[in-house]
């Protein structure tokens, strides 16, 4: 079987440089590592993803020089997969019913600023008549029950990487299943074998190899590139600037010149991805301003 990198945009707008950057390390390391590349469209939130923005970040790819060796999937087309492994993970009492609002999350954690904030286990050990009485106010989401359960990983960038499971969303309380286990299903069912996405994701990836563990599919290797900023130090956003090629060549920055410099930014010069060579701090995106 063939091993395989990817890229796995949402569709919610143009990728701007700092998404294209991350998208030639994955493409670059996959290929360094012997594997194929896919792109994949992360559309569970069908109020903002459209087909017009998942055809624009293919083009947008192609003037980098990026190519899906196959048809791009879309993740609101295989809800029942990700249904199927939540039913798993229910029928093995690996799961429970949540009734939270974000708000009565965010009340119940006085997490410092920037920390991993973990449910706080609020509905965790409801019985079943709090849960028909809270279903009677609203519908529940479906929780992982990870009982802190630790879960390790490798990373191209940062190394031995370990932390605890968090009892994350699987489906939302309106049934549309969640990020974190469409990513798990998905990236086992394509045979991914490596991960290269935003470092904004370091955070959450060990709670998606246990998962895997609890599906019985294999962890891949990830590589977690340190985000692209503007010169006031925050994630890049469209009040940088010109942040998107369309922008970038308005002001007469060709592609090429784009992916030249994105490259060099991550510490790359041959074809080959060299992940030491990577830099681990945010990297200011030259042509944006505050
Ligand atoms: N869809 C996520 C994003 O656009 C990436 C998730 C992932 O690569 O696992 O940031």
């Amino acid at each position: 079987m063939s091993n395989f990198g990817r890229f796995a945009p949402s569709p919610t707008g143009p990728l701007h440089v700092g998404n294209l950057r991350t998208a030639l390390l994955a493409w670059g390391s996959a290929y360094t590592h012997g594997a194929q590349f896919i792109v994949r469209f992360e559309d569970l939130d069908q109020h903002n993803a459209s087909r017009t923005h998942a055809t624009e970040q293919l083009d947008d790819l192609l003037l980098m020089g990026i190519t899906s060796c196959e048809v791009p999937v879309c993740q609101s087309e295989r809800f029942d997969l990700y249904r199927d492994a939540i039913a798993t993970l229910t029928a093995r009492g690996l799961t429970y019913e949540c009734f939270c609002t974000r708000r009565e999350i965010a009340k119940a954690v006085a997490a410092p600023h920037g920390a991993q904030v973990l449910y706080p286990g609020t509905c965790r050990e409801l019985t079943a008549g709090e849960r028909a009485a809270k279903r009677e106010v609203r519908p529940g989401a479906v929780r992982l029950r990870a009982d802190g359960a630790m879960a390790a990983f490798e990373d191209y960038v940062w190394g031995a990487q370990s932390g605890a499971a968090d009892d994350v969303v699987l489906q939302r309380n309106d049934g549309v299943p969640a990020y974190n286990i469409a990513v798990v299903v998905d990236d086992a069912a394509q045979g991914i074998t490596e991960v290269v996405r935003g470092d904004d994701l370091l955070s959450i990836t060990a709670t998606q190899v246990y998962l895997q563990q609890l599906l019985g599919v294999a962890t891949p290797r990830y590589g977690h590139v340190p985000l692209v900023v503007g010169p006031d130090g925050e994630r890049l956003a469209k009040r940088h600037g010109a942040v998107t090629l369309a922008e970038l060549a308005d002001m007469g920055v060709s592609p090429d010149e784009v992916r030249e410099t994105l490259w060099a930014s991550a510490g790359q010069h041959g074809d080959v991805v060299d992940w030491n060579a990577v830099p681990r701090e945010p990297w200011v995106a030259p042509w944006s301003h505050a």
